[in-house]
């Protein structure tokens, strides 16, 4: 099998919750993406629910757009406990930790109907939590968010 970045990580010796730029990769023509992992719980010690964390998604694609240029995604880790996130270009550590530090505030704060639920928008409408996701928002920011180095694995 293909070498995954992510699995090259030493999950025990990050510290939640964080942004991580994991790789970039350059296209064809030359163009750069960049791939973070937005961290919100320490990985082993504790997870979000599947319907916090499918609301998380549903906020978090908006309102990482408002904050962020050139986003090409936002998606939930299996492990549940955080967010990917693709970007087109190179943006400054510190420019996407703003953003998502902007964007766990208007999810903490979002007092409306979460956007895209419905049958006709989203494969499991039923399924969605938004006092939790609320909540993990808030318990992030006030721990305290920062820019994690990769730790890698000695194998
Ligand atoms: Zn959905």
């Amino acid at each position: 099998m293909a070498n995954v970045e992510s699995f090259d990580l030493d999950h025990t010796k990050v510290q939640a919750p964080y942004i991580r730029l994991a790789g970039v990769k350059t296209t064809p023509r030359g163009d750069s993406i960049s791939k973070y992992d937005l961290r919100l719980l320490q990985p082993n010690q504790a997870e979000i629910d599947p319907a916090a964390l499918h609301t998380l998604e549903h906020l978090l694609a908006g309102y990482l757009r408002d904050h962020l240029s050139d986003v090409v995604d936002v998606s939930p880790m299996g492990c549940r406990t955080g967010m990917y996130m693709a970007v087109i270009g190179e943006p400054d550590e510190q420019g996407v930790l703003k953003a998502f530090e902007a964007a766990l505030r208007d999810t903490a704060a979002h007092d409306r109907p979460i956007p895209g639920v419905s049958e006709l928008e989203c494969g499991n409408y039923r399924n969605h939590d938004l006092q939790g996701a609320r909540q993990h928002a808030a318990d992030a920011l006030a721990q305290g968010l920062k820019v994690q180095e990769t730790i890698l694995l000695q194998r």
